[in-house]
């Protein structure tokens, strides 16, 4: 099974081979920064399930685990489209909002709530975290890998 997306004007493409997409919603200052809006959606993607066609570019920033985050962009048109860890990850970030239907994604996850803007209402059959999960064994249940 697959699922497709790309930027704001079409000039990125992408498929991602996969069974299923799962997502967490992230309300912390830099997703509020990054969509311009109340919260940011992450779909962790393996690397090897995703192709991608069309020129992307490059702003990197520090993530909050010390790392450097490159965070990949249309040129065109400026939509974000995926984040990936510069160092050795096996998977990437695909931004929700850019799937052709973000709506296969299913949601386990708000994380970073202690930020969220007080006009958003979570459903209580999610899980919530005040910041986010600290180690790759949490991150892992929380995105229902068995990796
Ligand atoms: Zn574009
Ligand atoms: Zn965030």
């Amino acid at each position: 099974m697959s699922f497709s997306g790309g930027c704001q004007c079409g000039a990125v493409r992408y498929e991602i081979a996969s069974a299923r997409l799962v997502g967490y919603a992230c309300h912390c200052r830099e997703c509020q920064k990054q969509s311009a809006s109340a919260f940011g959606t992450s779909v962790p993607v393996r690397k090897e399930d995703f192709v991608i066609t069309g020129e992307t570019q490059i702003w990197s920033r520090q993530s909050d685990s010390g790392g450097v985050t490159d965070c990949h962009f249309c040129p065109k048109c400026g939509s974000r489209v995926f984040h990936s860890a510069r160092e050795g990850r096996d998977w990437i970030t695909v931004k929700g909002g850019s799937l052709d239907d973000p709506c296969a994604i299913e949601l386990l996850a708000h994380i970073w709530v202690k930020r969220r803007m007080g006009w958003v209402t979570l459903p209580d059959d999610v899980q919530q975290w005040d910041t986010q999960p600290e180690s790759r064994e949490e991150w892992h249940d929380l995105l229902e890998w068995d990796v």
